[in-house]
């Protein structure tokens, strides 16, 4: 795991439905203007850890990366409608960061 990953503590990589995303996490990565995207065909998740040279907190890059994951869910369970509903996309992410963030062992 890079020191990156480590920092804003989200994965490298992850398996859904047979296939395995990579975590890609950077202040100048590629998201077509947008915080975070999910590439399906190339199975990637990308996240700026900047946006117009600012620093995002760590919990930002971490919601946008669960509102990512949400993105990936749908897809692997073909719900199109769904996953063009970023509403529901959002608010999906917004519950898997706290349980995510919140369980005790
Ligand atoms: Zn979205």
């Amino acid at each position: 795991m890079s020191n990156l990953h480590k920092e804003y503590a989200v994965p490298t990589s992850f398996t859904a439905g047979g296939h395995t995303f990579k975590i890609l996490l950077g202040k100048d990565i590629d998201t077509d203007g947008a915080i975070g995207i999910t590439k399906f065909l190339q199975c990637e998740i990308r996240l700026r850890t900047h946006l117009d040279g600012e620093a995002l907190s760590v919990s930002q890059v971490q919601q946008t990366y669960f509102h990512e994951k949400a993105h990936v869910m749908m897809m692997i369970l073909n719900q199109d409608e769904l996953n063009s509903n970023e509403p529901f996309i959002d608010n999906l992410g917004q519950i898997d960061f706290q349980i995510s963030r919140t369980e005790k062992y």
